[in-house]
């Protein structure tokens, strides 16, 4: 090792923290919210100058022509190493935007995606004469006679919800490209601290920032990223649809940005640890979880993801009723939808995320009633183990 300092690139916490350039007058280390609708211009050809592009500046919030929404959005793309990012009010939001722009030939989904996300493609959008393929990743096999048909989009999650299958991001993204199909990735599970698709080939990432990004479950929010070409078509889409980011979340979410790395790598931590005593607990048939060795999509998670992130299904040995009296008696794990936040929740697929498929759909998907997923929080790992152990104690009563 030499002892020269060489110039390097600074890392995620670095950029997570100084990520943007934007600065008030006064030397605030953090940019001030600007919660006004509207920016008044000395003349018109000053307002004209930012109206026609050739000087960057604020104009009008839901445009996204903000400073709070800029600060933020130039410390995500910094985050995940991307040329451009939008920030939406929700991450649906940021989903129908890229679907309109980009969905219009024929999307695929693969895997099991976020429920909003199914309804939205299956009911939704063939309104509009947007048609998707589903394809579970047993089907993959039917990918490449879809893109074949002319399918321009490939769209799916990897780790999925809440089985945590992983997808092979580059593997797809080559065949895609060989078509000319585009593939965003809903990164959400992941965040960028664990996977960076646009590393791996895909083209645009898509984020529900009210779980990781956000991580303290008090900010709605969605994020899209990826090369400037393809990230501004999408944004007369979130101007005109008007599902551009409101400048307090924005704000809270930009506050939320600075602690991203350091506390998913703690989840990351605790949920192995978890993991590794749920899987030896006699009480739990299977543990899902990318991490244990045990896993089916182990060997790809260590190929594609930098660590193995928060979220456990595990399936208890026990019927569906006793499963949900041992989610019942829970006391640090809340019952309830959403991920990613401070506090640990815990919720029963066939009660929530997956209750409104039918039995059939379900045992196709591989959801049986006795999973429960765990988003694992930022408690003390010991005190959230010592929570499920008691809760399991449901199944010997
Ligand atoms: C929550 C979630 C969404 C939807 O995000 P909202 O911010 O609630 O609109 C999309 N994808 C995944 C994977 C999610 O977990």
């Amino acid at each position: 090792m030499s002892n020269t300092p060489t110039p390097h690139a600074p890392g995620q916490s670095t950029r997570s923290i100084h990520g943007t350039t934007l600065k008030d007058a006064h030397g605030a280390p953090h940019l001030p919210t600007y919660n006004t609708t509207t920016f008044a211009f000395e003349n018109t050809a000053a307002l004209l100058d930012v109206v026609d592009g050739h000087t960057p500046g604020a104009l009008y919030t839901r445009y996204g022509m903000n400073p709070t929404t800029f600060a933020l959005e130039e410390t995500m793309a910094a985050i995940e190493g991307a040329p451009a990012a939008l920030a939406f009010c929700s991450g649906m939001a940021a989903e129908m935007a890229v679907f309109a722009q980009y969905g219009r030939d024929g999307i695929v989904c693969l895997g099991d995606a976020y429920g909003g996300t199914l309804e939205l493609l299956a009911d939704q959008l063939p309104l509009l004469g947007i048609e998707t393929t589903f394809l579970l990743g047993s089907e993959l096999d039917q990918l490449e006679s879809l893109l074949e048909a002319g399918a321009r989009l490939v769209f799916f999650e990897t780790p999925t919800n809440p089985g945590l299958e992983i997808f092979d991001i580059a593997a797809i993204s080559d065949l895609a490209h060989r078509y000319g199909a585009l593939v965003a990735i809903d990164n959400t599970f992941a965040s960028p601290v664990n996977q960076r698709p646009l590393d791996l080939g895909a083209d645009i990432v898509v984020y529900s920032a009210t779980k990781y990004l956000g991580g303290h479950s008090d900010v709605t929010a969605g994020f899209l990223l990826g090369a400037a070409e393809l990230i501004t078509p999408v944004w007369a889409w979130r101007k005109n649809l008007g599902t551009t980011i409101a400048p307090e979340p924005a704000a809270l979410l930009a506050r939320s940005l600075r602690t991203l790395t350091i506390r998913v790598n703690a989840q990351n931590a605790s949920a192995q640890a978890i993991a590794e005593a749920m899987e030896a607990d006699a009480r739990v048939n299977r543990v899902l979880y990318p991490g244990l060795p045990s896993f089916p999509g182990h060997e790809l998670a260590v190929s594609q993801m930098h660590g193995f992130g928060g979220i456990i299904t595990i399936e208890v040995d026990a019927d569906g009723k006793t499963s949900s009296r041992v989610a019942d008696r829970l006391n640090l794990f809340a019952l309830a939808p959403s991920l990613g936040g401070a506090e640990s929740l815990a919720t029963q697929p066939v009660t929530t995320t997956h209750h409104g498929l039918s039995p059939a759909e379900r045992e196709r998907r591989g959801i049986t009633d006795s999973m429960i997923r765990l988003s694992v929080g930022l408690e003390d790992t010991v005190d959230l183990i010592a929570d499920l152990t008691q809760a399991l104690d449901e199944v010997t009563r």
